[in-house]
């Protein structure tokens, strides 16, 4: 075992770092928690920082940090810190080793990329940061050196059906194609006509699943897998030929990798996000996360489906937006996190999310990605977009 880690959760209160907190709980030999950030839960960070005593916590919003310190106040082992500049901070520190990059959405775009340009082993859940920057995110990887370890279930999977030194050489592996699978989400089954009426709670309600707000409507519109699709290709240098979807409702493999001797490896498990969570904190060690041993026979059967493009348009988006290369992914992205905001807020059909998305696309022309700046710009402008689009619907 190498010395015990140091490490910073980028988004403590969510549902993968609250997975990722209740892994650290069970192995205090192991790892100790330099620093938890939140975005408004102060109430919530509060009560993680009276537990595991981080040297730091970031409320990523000023006034709920101000609240943070004032719910600490008699807790002078925590100090509060607030905003980006927080976040970037503790996501940087010497002190700290390793971060779990946890927070939804383009948010987490620079304080993920202050860990790596640090240097650190970053466990990356957070898949629109990736997307968003794609090869500067993984330029700015390799010039740090830092540990890029996937905890998304389907690309911890892949990584861990590849051996350790072909990562980013799937060929040299002798690797011919990466199956990444997908639950089909909780409309799988619907009619067309239907999606149109579908409530946010029942797109929240994840039939294998349990996630934040936003990952649960893009695995509902497919968008995740598209975003994941993506995410695959920049992480294992591969392009979308070399990937196909394929729709497993069981959530049990997790994704696969085929071998040009016609082997197909696959990991399997429960569908609980502390098994690629443990993994990327240990790695290459292996050790207990709390998940209950896999029952073959319980589940019984695996079923396999190609999904329906005509029905989830996101993921034919996600596909056409990374052919289209440079800037087009950020602003898929971009009027992704619009839209599905209006869905969760009452102000937009769940069936209009792709169409924002596409006329989005469409407003905003390509640019090549060639630095953060145009990133942030594009995300931006993008935004501005799609919120007019949502504003005359
Ligand atoms: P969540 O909504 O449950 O938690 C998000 C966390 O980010 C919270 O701690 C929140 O306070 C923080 N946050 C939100 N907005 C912020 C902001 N503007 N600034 C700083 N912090 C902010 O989300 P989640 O389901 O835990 O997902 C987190 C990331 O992990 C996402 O990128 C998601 O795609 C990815 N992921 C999640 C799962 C899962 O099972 N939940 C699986 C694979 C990947
Ligand atoms: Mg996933």
């Amino acid at each position: 075992m190498v010395g015990r880690r140091h490490l910073t959760v980028l988004g403590a209160t969510g549902s993968i770092g609250l997975s990722t907190l209740d892994v650290v709980r069970r192995h205090p030999d192991r790892f100790s928690v330099y620093a938890l950030t939140a975005g408004t839960k102060a109430s919530e960070l509060a009560a993680l920082c009276r537990e595991f005593a981080p040297a730091y916590a970031v409320m990523a919003d000023e006034k709920a940090a101000a609240e943070l310190q004032a719910l600490l106040a008699d807790f002078p082992a925590t100090q509060v810190l607030a905003g980006e500049s927080g976040l970037v901070q503790v996501a940087s520190d010497e002190a700290c080793s390793t971060v779990m990059a946890a927070i939804v959405g383009a948010a987490g775009l620079v304080p993920t990329l202050a860990a790596v340009r640090a240097g650190k082993r970053v466990l990356l859940a957070n898949k629109e940061a990736l997307v968003m920057s794609g090869q500067l995110f993984m330029d700015a990887v390799a010039e740090s050196g830092a540990e890029l370890l996937p905890i998304d279930s389907e690309h911890n999977a892949i990584f861990q059906c590849m051996p350790a030194d072909k990562v980013r050489d799937p060929a040299g592996a002798g690797i011919t194609r990466i199956l990444l699978t997908a639950s089909g989400g909780p409309f799988r089954e619907l009619a067309a006509d239907k999606l149109r009426d579908v409530t946010p709670a029942q797109a929240c309600a994840h039939p294998n699943w349990s996630m934040g707000r936003k990952i649960s409507v893009d695995s509902a519109t497919l968008m995740n897998k598209g975003l994941e699709l993506i995410e695959a290709c920049w992480l294992f240098n591969t392009t979308p030929a070399s990937v196909e979807v394929h729709v497993h409702p069981e959530s049990i493999i997790h994704s696969m990798v085929e071998y040009a001797d016609g082997s197909v490896l696959a990991q399997m498990g429960s569908p609980d996000m502390r098994t690629p969570i443990a993994n990327g904190l240990a790695w290459p060690e292996r050790i207990d996360a709390g998940v209950a041993p896999l029952d073959l026979f319980a589940i019984g059967r695996f079923h396999f489906e190609r999904p329906d493009l005509a029905r989830f348009p996101c993921l034919r988006l996600a596909a056409e937006a990374f052919a289209a290369g440079g800037t087009a992914p950020a602003v898929l992205n971009a009027a992704n996190e619009m839209a599905v905001a209006a869905f969760l807020d009452g102000g937009l059909c769940f069936a209009d999310i792709p169409v924002i998305i596409e006329k989005t696309l469409l407003s905003v022309a390509v640019a090549p990605a060639d630095s953060f700046d145009t990133i942030f710009a594009k995300d931006s402008e993008a935004r501005d977009v799609a919120r007019a689009l949502l504003s005359s619907c």
